[in-house]
């Protein structure tokens, strides 16, 4: 009940204010972790969030979007202050689309098929550049979920790590809907091992340094687990229509 009481808060709180609010307790969190403010960046989440609040989210003191859908990105991009800020493609991404965005974001969180990987690497080469990506691990080896299976990883790291156009440079997950965020402890904590895991195994051409986890309600367990991207959407925003 409280935590319902606190979102419905938030939803009518300013952009600003929440913005605020998280980046302070994300620094805090970091602290209290013994981890360095500086290495976790807060992304705003901007599925179904008008330009204009994205851009109060920005004047807050936000450099990092997080979009989901191409459609949208593509309707919202010319309206975004984007001036040292970077866009980040999050949610499920389908092969024939992959340019449409290649030019319009600086990384893919969502890499979970070689054929997209493929893809990336084709259309980054057409325009000259390499594409930073994370592989998305399907972390509760949910049915309903996309990503990369635990025990699948090092194979398809292995695979990918050969795509001159395509820089690996960490993991992303979206752990299960619990019912609490202490739940989502459990999944942070087998993230977080398997993220040493991979590094310690130091496969060529692959670098790990970013693990990208943590939402609206459970991203202060996500950095004390090792998270260095926090992508926060409810929180920021208020809830989605
Ligand atoms: C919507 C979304 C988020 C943000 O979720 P909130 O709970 O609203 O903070 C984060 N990551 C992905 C991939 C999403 O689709």
């Amino acid at each position: 009940m409280e935590e319902i009481w606190r979102m419905d808060k938030k939803s009518i709180s300013s952009v600003s204010d929440n913005v605020k609010e998280i980046l302070h307790s994300v620094r805090q969190a970091a602290i209290e972790c013994g981890r360095s403010p500086d290495e976790i960046a807060v992304m705003a989440v901007t599925k179904n969030v008008d330009t204009q609040r994205v851009n109060e989210a920005i004047d807050s003191g936000i450099h990092l979007l997080g979009e989901n859908r191409v459609q949208e990105l593509l309707e919202k991009y010319d309206d975004y202050k984007k001036e040292g800020v970077e866009i980040h493609f999050i949610g499920h991404l389908q092969t024939n689309k992959v340019k449409q965005i290649i030019d319009k974001v600086s990384m893919i969180h969502s890499v979970d098929s070689l054929r997209l990987a493929q893809e990336i690497d084709r259309q980054a080469k057409r325009i000259g550049i390499v594409m930073k990506v994370l592989v998305e691990v399907n972390i509760g080896e949910e049915e309903s979920k996309f990503g990369v299976s635990a025990g699948e990883l090092p194979q398809f790291l292995q695979e990918i790590s050969k795509l001159p156009n395509l820089s690996v440079e960490g993991l992303m997950a979206i752990p299960p809907i619990t019912s609490s965020a202490k739940e989502s402890e459990y999944y942070f904590h087998k993230m977080s091992n398997l993220f040493i895991d991979i590094k310690q195994k130091n496969v060529d051409n692959i670098s790990m340094g970013i693990l990208s986890m943590g939402m609206s309600k459970d991203y202060l367990y996500a950095i004390k687990y090792g998270s260095h991207i926090v992508r926060i959407g409810t929180a920021m925003f208020g809830f989605r229509s």
